[in-house]
């Protein structure tokens, strides 16, 4: 996607590479450079939005930012038995990703419930999230980076890659252009620009934002409430604290961060 395709967006200059923290000195989280307003998650399914930005959400909280969260869908492929009905799977997902926002503070959470493992960018995900980006109106959507396929012994998921061009496509144009899904219009749901996107699982990061402390550990606290996901085997919050130190070196040496979650941020406009 060029600039052009996308219209009013502009990416982020070299100046503006910084990390998105004010720095060190502060006893508490220091202030996002996310533009005034609320924030609005979009993510494929239960887990992704805490895996995503969960220490970025905790965050935000603690600034007193309202955080909303839309899973697109349904969370019915999270699992390997396939003698498990699918509504017992969805509505133990469900609650665990609600007890998870839970410990990051977040109480406003959607779910689409589009079916798992069958998402496509089509026109019924669009309108959804555009209904949505107009209900809650943020300043800031976070959403999968919907480019991002192959990483070294990963395949990015494709409801991942899905609901991320869902996303960018209902922020821009669907939800700021008034002849757009006309019948939102009908619900009283009036055209909202977004003005910035941060978009995770990237392997293009080009913001990192600052969680150690308080947002690391109730990210963890977030991760560890998936119970269905992460297994006891697995030493999460090892690979938590591993992870975050990894993303913030990536920051670079004059940032000084000690633990981060890493974003292709777009400025979409003031
Ligand atoms: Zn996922």
């Amino acid at each position: 996607m060029t600039d052009d395709e996308q219209g009013q967006a502009t990416t982020s200059s070299e100046a503006e590479l910084a990390p998105d923290v004010a720095g060190g000195g502060q006893t508490g989280p220091a202030p996002t450079a996310l533009p005034e307003g609320p924030v609005l998650v979009i993510a494929a399914h239960p887990d992704d939005p805490d895996f995503g930005c969960g220490g970025s959400m905790a965050r935000l909280v603690l600034e007193g930012r309202r955080v909303a969260v839309v899973v697109v869908t349904d969370g019915t492929e999270g699992g390997e038995d396939p003698a498990v009905p699918d509504a017992e799977l969805r509505d133990r997902r469900e609650g665990e990703q609600r007890a998870a926002l839970g410990e990051l503070g977040v109480h406003d959470v959607e779910f689409l419930r589009f079916p798992d493992g069958r998402l496509q960018p089509a026109l019924d995900v669009r309108h959804a999230l555009t209904r949505a980006i107009r209900r809650y109106r943020p300043a800031t959507v976070f959403a999968h980076d919907p480019t991002a396929h192959l990483f070294e012994g990963y395949i990015n998921h494709p409801d991942h890659r899905a609901a991320g061009m869902a996303a960018l496509d209902a922020v821009f144009p669907s939800a700021g252009n008034p002849r757009a899904f006309r019948d939102l219009l009908a619900e009283g749901l009036t055209a909202h620009k977004v003005k910035m996107v941060y978009l995770f699982y990237t392997a293009q990061a080009n913001a990192w934002i600052d969680i150690a402390g308080a947002p690391l550990e109730r990210k963890i606290a977030a991760i560890g409430r998936h119970e269905s996901q992460v297994g006891p085997d697995w030493d999460y919050a090892k690979w938590m604290r591993e992870g975050a130190a990894h993303t913030a070196k990536e920051a670079g040496p004059d940032a000084g961060l000690e633990a981060a979650e890493g974003f292709r941020r777009i400025i979409l406009g003031d």
